[in-house]
C-alpha cells in the first residue's frame, strides 16, 4: 500500500512517509492508493474476532511493509484500551458510544493510534526524538496529550486559546506534564493555529527540531477511524434490514472513515451526515454547490463548529472513480444523506432521548440522534432498517449544557474525577511568535 496526495496523484510515498509528514510538502491530503477489502467470508466470521483481532486485520490493509505483523498487534493493543458497545435504544435503533477513552471523546482512537504508531516509525527511522506541535480548540488537544503520554522518542507542545476551553479539557491537557507540554496563548484558536503554521515554515526552528503535527488530516488519525465501524456491525443483531448510520460530523474524518469501511466490504447500505449550523457539506448534498462557511459559527456541539471541512475532499476521492463532478455527485447522493440543525433543536434531541429511553446524550450525539431519526420517518421509522447513531463525547464533557436540559445531574466517570482533582496544572502562557520560538529553540 502507498499513499499518493490529492494535489498530484501521481507521486507516491510509503505509509511511513505519510504519516512522518502528516500533509503533503503542495499541503495537500494523502490518500491510500485502492481500497482494500474483505471477502463475504471475512465479514460473516466477525463476530468470532475481538476487537484488536479486527483491529489487526484492518490496519494490516494500510501499512504496506512499513510494520511488520507484530508490531501492528502491538499498536492494536495500545490503541483499544476500552470498548465500543453499541447500546440498543429500541427494535432497530442503536447508539454507537465511542467515548470510552480515556478523555472520553472519539478522538482517543485517533490520537492513541498516532502516537504508538509514530513512535515505532521513528524508533527506526531517526535518530532525533520528534516533536509534535498541535493547536487546539479543545477535544484534539486532551486527545493527544493523553494518547501521546509517555510514548517513547516523542514530545508534545500543545497551544490553546486562554480562557476558551474548557476546565475539564484544561485539566486533561495540563495535568499530565512529562513529555506533554502545553503552552496557553493570548488570543484565540486561530492564533494559536497561525503560530503552528508558522513554525513548520520557520527555517531555525525546521533545523533544531523535528516536527510534526498530530491534527486530523494526518492518515494516522483518520485511517484507525475505520476500525470501530467494523466492531459497531459484530454486535448488531442478525437480520434483513439494511443499515444507515449517521455520523455527527464538523471535519468529516469521522464520516469519511465510515465510508471507507463499507467501500472495504462492511455491509452498511446507507450514511448520514449529521451537523450544526456550520452546513457547507449538507448545502453540497442538496444543491451540488460547496460554499466554505467562513468563520465557522459557534454552537454548542462545538467540536463540529467548521465551516470547511478539510475530510470533505477524502469523500470526494472516494466516489472519483465514477467520473466527472456531476457522476461523483449524484453516485455520493446514493450513499449519503445529510441535515442540519440548530442549538434549539439539538437542546429539544437531549431532552427527548432522556425522556424517551433514559439515555443521556451529549450535543453531537443528539446531533447524530436528529439526523437518523428525520432519514427513519421517511421510512415510518424503524421498520425497514436498522439505524445507528454515533455517540461522539461522553455527556460530562458538556455538563452545563446537558444537565439543564434533562434536570438531573451526571454521575461523574471515576478516570475523570482523578484528572480533575490532579493539581500540577501547569502550563506557560505565550503571546507572540517570537515567544514561542524561544521557547521550542531553547527546550531542545
Ligand atoms: C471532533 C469531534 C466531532 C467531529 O468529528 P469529525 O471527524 O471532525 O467530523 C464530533 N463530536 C465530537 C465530540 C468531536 O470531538
Amino acid at each position: 500500500m502507498r499513499y499518493y496526495n490529492l494535489g498530484d496523484r501521481s507521486s507516491w510515498v510509503d505509509f511511513s512517509t505519510a504519516v512522518i509528514q502528516g500533509i503533503a510538502p503542495d499541503k495537500t491530503l494523502y490518500f491510500p492508493q485502492y481500497i482494500p477489502s474483505f471477502s463475504q467470508e471475512v465479514i460473516d466470521s466477525l463476530p468470532h474476532y475481538n476487537d484488536h483481532e479486527i483491529a489487526s486485520l484492518i490496519i494490516e490493509q494500510f501499512v504496506g511493509d512499513c510494520l511488520d505483523e507484530l508490531t501492528v498487534d502491538q499498536i492494536a493493543y495500545k490503541t483499544l484500551t476500552f470498548d465500543f458497545p453499541l447500546v440498543p435504544l429500541e427494535t432497530n435503533l442503536f447508539c454507537l458510544e465511542l467515548f470510552n477513552g480515556p478523555t472520553l471523546a472519539f478522538k482517543d482512537v485517533g490520537a492513541r493510534f498516532m502516537a504508538h504508531t509514530l513512535s515505532k516509525l521513528t524508533n527506526s527511522r531517526l535518530n532525533k526524538k520528534i516533536t509534535v506541535l498541535a493547536a487546539t480548540s479543545g477535544d484534539t488537544g486532551s486527545a493527544v496529550a493523553s494518547g501521546f503520554y509517555n510514548v517513547e522518542n516523542i514530545d508534545v507542545v500543545i497551544l490553546y486559546p486562554k480562557g476558551k476551553v474548557s476546565s475539564i479539557q484544561k485539566a486533561q491537557m495540563t495535568s499530565l506534564g512529562g513529555n506533554i507540554k502545553t503552552l496557553e496563548i493570548e488570543g484565540t484558536f486561530d492564533n494559536c493555529q497561525e503560530f503552528v503554521k508558522r513554525s513548520f515554515v520557520d527555517i531555525e526552528i525546521k533545523e533544531r527540531l523535528a516536527l510534526t503535527s498530530a491534527n486530523s488530516i494526518n492518515i494516522a488519525r483518520w485511517l484507525p477511524q475505520v476500525i470501530y465501524y467494523f466492531i459497531a456491525y459484530k454486535q448488531l443483531p442478525l437480520s434483513k434490514h439494511p443499515i444507515v448510520c449517521s455520523v455527527p460530523s464538523g471535519n468529516f474524518g469521522n464520516l469519511c472513515a465510515g465510508i471507507l469501511a463499507m467501500k472495504m466490504g462492511l455491509p452498511i447500505d446507507h450514511f448520514i451526515a449529521s451537523c450544526n449550523i456550520n452546513n457547507s457539506v449538507i448545502n453540497y448534498l442538496n444543491t451540488g454547490e460547496y460554499q466554505p462557511i467562513i468563520p465557522s459559527k459557534q454552537t454548542i456541539s462545538n467540536a463540529m463548529d467548521v465551516g470547511d471541512p478539510s475530510n470533505f475532499v477524502r469523500i470526494k476521492e472516494l466516489y472519483s472513480i465514477y467520473g466527472d463532478s456531476h457522476k461523483v455527485f449524484q453516485q455520493l447522493k446514493r450513499d449519503l444523506s445529510g441535515y442540519w440543525y440548530d442549538d434549539h433543536q439539538t437542546r429539544g434531541a437531549i431532552q427527548e432521548l432522556y425522556h424517551q429511553y433514559r439515555y443521556i446524550a451529549d450535543p453531537h450525539g443528539a446531533v447524530g440522534y436528529l439526523g437518523l431519526k428525520q432519514f427513519l420517518n421517511q421510512y415510518s421509522f424503524t421498520t425497514h432498517f436498522r439505524g445507528i447513531f454515533l455517540e461522539t463525547a461522553h455527556p460530562i464533557k458538556f455538563r452545563e449544557v446537558v444537565e439543564k436540559e434533562i434536570d438531573t445531574q451526571i454521575p461523574m466517570p471515576i478516570r475523570l474525577s482523578r484528572t480533575l482533582s490532579n493539581r500540577n496544572n501547569s502550563s506557560t502562557s505565550i503571546s507572540s511568535f517570537d515567544q514561542l520560538k524561544d521557547y521550542l529553540m531553547s527546550r531542545y
